[in-house]
């Protein structure tokens, strides 16, 4: 087995998605119920102090190179400004991302440039007050977008949204969110709708696939493949109306990236999943608060990623969906 977080695929993990916090201030239909979803137990969310260690190992032992944190909204943990300069402290020094559903962040965006993060992906799936509402079962529409805004201006650049397109809700809205980013210079990205909800409400029919996305936008845009390898980047990138801008979609569903990924997840509880949907966690917590050593947590984290599968199998008839939702997980 390599020092690195190899598995027996040959591939490596250098992108680590750390959840702070598995609540939040939205309730977005596609991934939380409107209520009666248990939270994590205070006890048994990592400290800062054991994320940042954890961080270390990860940068230090493992080639972790990027690091992102999110959530649940990650923004409401109250330590994520020191978590994110102490990251930006560890050498090799890891680019550091945020995903964010922006709430909070016109307070914040400044301190959390300044304290070094590089990236913030914010969430954004309409551009309509009511539509908003009934995604999210919150009104709070005004707060993404100043949101959006002060990410831009402390120097966020480019800001990424992420939108989830639900059939009948906003899937005939989405030249309207394509056209209101380009204004702002706002990246876009449009990722289908993965079986990740804690209600387990998807279902494959109801899914808006990306083949309709391109459909919706077509006859408003014309969209040119950039002509690169997606490598593992999830989204396909096309220029719009000749560029230099750009729309990505990103088909976790029906374009599988498994193949290329590099991706790594640790839970606010400190547990590592090698996959979105992966069934199996390694329990890093319970070994670190015993005094396990960093050889040790290291030694872990490289078995816990050698078992990972070869791909999510959302479509064979066996599949299941993983006990923990999105919200929980990480995305
Ligand atoms: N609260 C933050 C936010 O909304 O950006 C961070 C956590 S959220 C789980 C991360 C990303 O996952 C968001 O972009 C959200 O739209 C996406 N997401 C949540 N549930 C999803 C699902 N069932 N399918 C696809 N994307 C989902
Ligand atoms: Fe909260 Fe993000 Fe889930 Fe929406 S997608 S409920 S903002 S964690």
């Amino acid at each position: 087995m390599s020092a690195q977080l190899q598995d027996q695929f040959g591939r490596v993990a250098t992108d680590l998605r750390v959840s702070l916090t598995d609540r939040c201030n939205l309730r977005c239909q596609y991934c939380m119920p409107a209520e009666g979803l248990d939270w994590l137990p205070t006890e048994e969310t990592l400290t800062d102090d054991e994320v940042l260690r954890l961080l270390r190992i990860a940068v230090e032992q493992l080639g972790v190179r990027q690091v992102r944190f999110t959530g649940g909204e990650p923004l409401l943990r109250r330590g994520l400004v020191g978590l994110v300069a102490a990251t930006a402290a560890l050498r090799p020094r890891p680019t550091i991302a945020l995903t964010s559903n922006g709430l909070g962040l016109a307070r914040t965006a400044q301190s959390l440039a300044q304290a070094g993060l590089d990236r913030v992906n914010v969430s954004l799936d309409t551009v309509r007050s009511d539509t908003f509402e009934q995604i999210t079962r919150r009104d709070r529409l005004a707060d993404v977008m100043s949101g959006l805004a002060a990410a831009h201006n402390a120097g966020l650049r480019p800001v990424k949204v992420n939108a989830v397109l639900l059939r009948g809700v906003n899937d005939d809205q989405a030249a309207e969110l394509l056209g209101w980013c380009l204004e702002r210079g706002y990246q876009l990205r449009f990722i289908e709708q993965m079986p990740l909800d804690a209600q387990h409400g998807w279902s494959r029919a109801a899914m808006v696939t990306a083949e309709e996305i391109f459909a919706c936008l077509e006859p408003h845009f014309t969209l040119t493949p950039v002509e690169r390898s997606r490598g593992s980047a999830p989204a396909e990138e096309f220029t719009v109306d000749g560029g230099p801008e750009t729309v990505g979609v990103i088909a976790s569903v029906t374009r599988p990236f498994c193949g290329d990924c590099d991706r790594v997840r640790l839970t606010a509880d400190g547990q590592v999943r090698n996959c979105l949907f992966a069934r199996e966690e390694s329990d890093l917590r319970t070994a670190l608060r015993h005094g396990a050593t960093d050889e040790e947590l290291a030694a872990r984290w490289r078995i816990a990623m050698w078992g990972k599968r070869p791909g999510h199998g959302i479509d064979d008839p066996s599949f299941l969906q993983p006990v923990r939702p999105m919200s929980s997980i990480g995305g």
